[in-house]
């Protein structure tokens, strides 16, 4: 299990109204947390400990975005990938911070991170959501994480949030590699992207065996796998080598949906992405090829959700932003909502994604879980908007900690 420094403060939160991360009963009452825990209902808070009127509004787990990229620059795999870290753990403790301020207390990162990083916000280095990682996400030659071009001659072997490696006994090592590295979860790229510049959007990548040794050496160690896959051909491919985390799955069809809820996969869509995609690609350098296949996952993503809903997948959330598009987090919010509605995609938010990343201390409120929590100006059942609003931001407790606006 992932540690996390113990800050552990004390709050009492008064006349909130309870969402616990999966029930759609409601609950007026008041929340206790000591040390960082939330306490049973009915627990006396001592005097000196700081008191919250939650004036009504709705008190929820805080949020868990499960498909973030702290380390991602730009849209330009290759600017990302030859940046001095220096300089990448810079910007990925801003974007970290903004979103622990939008109410992300958890993120889980697809394609970068390592001990080094955890360890600095371990130490309170910075303020910045628990983190999860995968450490760089593994992809074979001329696939998803191969920033290479058709024409050019620049050798790329590995950077901070990518690893090319084939084969079945270096994908052993390089998976033995994150798991000495803390990685929680490891990540492979199962099929073709948007942004990177050779590979056809459907087509299956790594072969079954490649898929399966990684799965194998996740899986003994208690953890699991991520792939990025889009078509049912590449999902099908994916699940049948055990992988757990499909991420996106835009291009899903029912016959797919139904063997994910068979294998008790998670679906992680990424709406925000495309949405920002299609509308600022352009002018934050995506490159024609990659606009084209924006376009054809961007509308059928939302289709993917309800395949996937209706079979009963569990459909987590992550935003999957890279470059200036971070700023677009929430917008994710407003996407899954048309779809899924308020309830499921608080669910999706909290409760679904801390099944995901396996921490049960997280994404629900209940005795003895951390006091990762969020105190909204109203309440989101009724006006939906407040979940998004950039100017309505919830306050933020992490781990029993108020974290600041500014
Ligand atoms: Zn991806
Ligand atoms: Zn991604």
């Amino acid at each position: 299990m992932t540690e996390f420094l113990r800050r552990g403060g004390s709050l009492r939160i008064r006349n909130g109204l309870i969402f616990d991360g999966v029930s759609e009963v409601l609950h007026e009452r008041d929340l206790v947390i000591i040390d960082g825990i939330i306490q049973p209902d009915g627990a006396e808070a001592p005097a000196d400990v700081p008191d919250w009127d939650a004036c009504g509004g709705l008190v929820t787990p805080g949020f868990i975005d499960a498909h973030l990229h702290a380390y991602a620059l730009s849209l330009d795999l290759i600017r990302n990938e030859t940046t001095q870290l220096s300089y990448i753990a810079h910007v990925a403790r801003r974007r970290l911070g903004s979103a622990l301020r939008r109410g992300f207390t958890t993120v889980r990162d697809v394609a970068g991170g390592d001990a080094g990083r955890h360890r600095a916000i371990a130490e309170g280095l910075f303020t910045a959501p628990r983190y999860f990682y995968s450490g760089p996400a593994l992809s074979q030659s001329g696939g998803h994480g191969d920033p290479v071009r058709a024409d050019e001659t620049l050798c790329f072997h590995s950077g901070p949030g990518l690893e090319i490696v084939d084969g079945v006994d270096a994908l052993r090592v390089a998976a033995r590699e994150r798991l000495r590295g803390g990685a929680s979860v490891i990540k492979v790229m199962a099929s073709g992207g948007v942004i990177s510049p050779t590979d056809p959007l459907r087509i299956p990548q790594y072969s079954h065996d490649e898929l399966a040794v990684v799965v194998e050496e996740a899986t003994r160690r208690g953890v699991y796998v991520a792939a990025h896959a889009y078509s049912p051909a590449a999902i099908q491919h994916a699940l049948a080598a055990g992988v757990r985390s499909i991420e996106h799955g835009n291009l899903m069809d029912a016959a797919t949906a139904q063997l994910m809820a068979d294998a008790g996969a998670y679906l992680v869509p990424t709406l925000a992405a495309y949405d920002a995609m299609s509308r600022l690609g352009e002018q934050v350098g995506l490159t024609s090829v990659g606009l084209a296949k924006n376009a054809e996952v961007l509308e059928q993503g939302r289709v993917a959700i309800a395949l996937a809903a209706e079979r009963g997948v569990r459909v987590g959330f992550g935003s999957d932003l890279m470059g200036e598009l971070e700023t677009e987090q929430l917008a994710g919010l407003r996407l899954q909502h048309d779809v899924s509605g308020t309830l499921a995609l608080l669910r999706s938010l909290t409760s679904v994604n801390a099944d995901l990343v396996q921490d049960d201390r997280l994404g629900r409120i209940r005795p003895g879980a951390a006091a990762d929590v969020l105190v909204f100006d109203g309440n989101p059942f009724d006006d939906p908007t407040l979940l998004w609003r950039e100017d309505r931001r919830p306050r933020v407790v992490l781990d029993g900690v108020p974290v600041l606006a500014s």
